[in-house]
């Protein structure tokens, strides 16, 4: 009589019996193994996470080369931040009295240079959580805006509400110079989305355990809190601090004024103060200092010139015209950008202002009709001349105009 070959049991004591070359086996034998294969690729996936962590810095920084162009200070300093926080979650518990302090991090640089790119390029490199929020929405609790709490209601749905997960995860802070103190004098009103934002962060920023509505929001009062420990989740905040050169340009020049004048003067490039920028000058600019001292690692990065931003068009892994191309690609046809397209794309980038988010916006007016009227039509090569481009884009400026 047939009988499962794992288990012994016979047909009629099994709902399915299969077949195999020289034995059977049964329903219930086969949801064992597959538990016992989900719990092996479990815990794979665990020590390829610890693979991935062990990336040193210099690797870290080539696969953010990959992505992101030029800022290599900021890279530097990530890639080294993130190695330790890495470094911190795989110390054994037990070892010596050192623990290795959390080192949270704060991006300095104008809006479209690449901060979110690098906070973005950085998770995807560890498959970790990771959640952008932005500070301009977060009030103290009981004013109208987000709580503080809000954060990290976020992170928990990018876990999908795996918390041992989300404990490990990234969190961007965009716009953090938006929680600035609005000047130094105390308002007679009170700053509920300033130095109290700053004061409610501080606790996620140091490590607490915090209580995390999973709905976030206060539309449901009755929701079940979620303890979440934000003691190894790496921060990472990014503001655009518009004005602060100047106050890193005062700082620089009493200090220079101040002791040997001349010879430093000469070594500071007044063209990009930022590269100069130390915490006092967060400070100044309206940041509290307790936050200053949870945000330890300070870097920025450089405005984008016309070279970089003609870079960004090309090289990236997944850059806009690599996607351009490999939509084309879909529909067989064989799209190519002579090189004095791209030049212009980024000359018009440059004159309207609009920094690398305004490379796409122009390469979706000049190729809207392309991509329209292409599909199932045409086959074969597609060449982007300059001359196409700009009639492209002069008639949506005409456009515009009538519009205006
Ligand atoms: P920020 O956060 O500094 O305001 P983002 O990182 O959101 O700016 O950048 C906006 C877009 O511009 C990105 O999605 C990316 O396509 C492009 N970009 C900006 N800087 C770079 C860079 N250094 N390298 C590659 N792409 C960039």
């Amino acid at each position: 009589m047939d009988k499962c070959s794992f288990c012994g049991r016979s047909r009629k004591d099994t709902n399915l019996l299969i077949a195999g070359v020289s034995g059977h086996i049964c329903d219930s034998c086969i949801e064992q193994a597959n538990a016992i294969l989900e719990e092996e690729f479990k815990k794979k996936d665990s020590f390829d996470m610890k693979e991935v962590a062990l990336l040193k810095p210099a690797e870290i920084k080539k696969f953010l080369d990959q992505y992101v162009i030029g800022q290599d200070e900021a890279k530097k300093y990530l890639s080294v931040a993130v190695y330790n926080h890495y470094k911190r979650l795989i110390q054994p518990a037990t070892s010596d009295d050192v623990e290795i302090e959390k080192s949270n991090i704060i991006l300095v640089g104008e809006t479209g240079t690449g901060k979110t790119l690098l906070a973005r390029t950085i998770a995807r490199m560890l498959h970790v959580p990771f959640t952008i929020v932005d500070a301009t929405v977060l009030t103290e609790a009981g004013y109208v805006g987000e709580d503080i709490e809000s954060i990290l209601t976020r992170l928990l749905q990018a876990a999908d509400y795996n918390v041992e997960a989300a404990e490990k995860g990234i969190v961007f802070i965009d716009e953090i110079d938006k929680i600035a103190r609005k000047g130094d004098n105390p308002s007679i009103t009170r700053d509920v989305s300033g130095e109290g934002v700053q004061q409610g962060l501080l606790k996620l920023l140091e490590g607490a355990i915090v209580n995390v509505p999973p709905q976030g929001g206060r539309k449901h009062p009755e929701q079940k809190m979620i303890p979440v420990n934000t003691k190894n989740i790496l921060f990472i905040c990014g503001g655009a601090f518009d004005g602060i050169d100047r106050k890193i340009g005062q700082r620089l020049n009493t200090r220079v004024v101040g002791y040997k004048a001349g010879d430093n003067r000469e070594a500071i490039d007044p063209s990009n103060l930022l590269q100069y920028i130390a915490p006092q000058d967060l400070k100044s600019f309206g940041l509290i200092p307790e936050i200053i001292g949870r945000l330890p690692i300070l870097t920025y990065l450089n405005p984008l010139d016309r070279n970089t931003l003609r870079r960004i068009l090309t090289e990236p892994k997944n850059s806009i015209i690599k996607q351009y191309v490999k939509l084309f690609e879909m529909d067989k046809i064989e799209l190519h950008f002579s090189e004095d397209a791209l030049d212009y794309i980024v000359d018009k980038a440059v004159e309207f202002k609009l920094g690398a988010r305004g490379l796409r916006s122009i390469c979706e007016t000049i190729m809207m009709d392309h991509m329209f009227e292409s599909p199932g039509k045409k086959t074969g090569k597609l060449e982007i001349t300059m001359a196409f481009a700009r009639e492209k884009i002069e008639k949506a400026n005409i456009a515009l105009l009538k519009a205006g």
